[in-house]
């Protein structure tokens, strides 16, 4: 069953901002830069998703992701607490559904790192809210040693399936609103930078 959003959208005034991108694309960094950038001044909040992957070494709890058991997550998703999920690598990943509308009735913009799959819910949730944007790596080979220096080197079959997803997700990059080619982090965040602004202010 398709969940409904609850809110009408006429009323609101926020953007939802949808970044995409493989594993090791950079997508994580250049929303983190943009949260610092003083031109918009916390004009953008973060959606935190629930996830039942396990938390890598760095990563804040409650900041990075809510990490809940897949128990959870699935009462969750009964309760209709998930606006959109996805199954990612054997983990469940999704978005609270009451942060997301609570901050459309504020008119806030939103920003959130999610798979395709996500991008086109919320896309058909929100269509004239959401600004859907894929980041895409230099090279393949690139990615690969950004995945690698970031997985547990004994996981070889993640590092493996991550490039392979990866692989995948670049050729569906054509259906995002705007591409990134993150093959300089400073041109890259002015380049998002500039995109957000320039919703925001349409
Ligand atoms: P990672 O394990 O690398 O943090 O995330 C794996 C993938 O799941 C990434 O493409 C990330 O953008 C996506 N993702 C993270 N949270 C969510 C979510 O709440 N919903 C969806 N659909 N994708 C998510």
């Amino acid at each position: 069953m398709k969940i409904k959003a609850t809110l009408s959208t006429d009323r609101q005034k926020g953007k939802i901002f949808i970044i995409s991108g493989p594993s090791g694309s950079g997508k994580t960094t250049l929303l983190q830069r943009l949260f610092k950038n003083k031109k918009l001044k916390n004009s953008v909040v973060k959606s935190i998703s629930f996830t039942t992957r396990p938390r890598r070494s760095g990563e804040r709890k409650n900041k990075d992701y809510f990490f809940i058991s897949e128990k959870e997550f699935k009462q969750k998703r009964s309760a209709k607490k998930i606006i959109e999920w996805t199954k990612y690598l054997s983990y469940y990943y999704g978005t609270p559904k009451e942060f997301v509308e609570q901050q459309l009735e504020k008119e806030k913009n939103i920003a959130l790192c999610l798979d395709k799959k996500g991008a086109l819910n919320i896309k058909r949730l929100y269509p004239k809210l959401t600004v859907t944007i894929f980041i895409i790596p230099p090279s393949i080979e690139e990615l690969q040693k950004r995945i690698e220096a970031r997985c547990n080197k004994t996981k070889k079959e993640e590092i493996k399936n991550r490039v392979r997803l990866a692989q995948r997700e670049l050729s569906l990059s054509r259906k995002y609103d705007h591409r990134i080619f993150n093959k300089n982090l400073n041109l890259a965040a002015k380049e998002l930078q500039d995109i957000v602004l320039n919703e925001i202010h349409a």
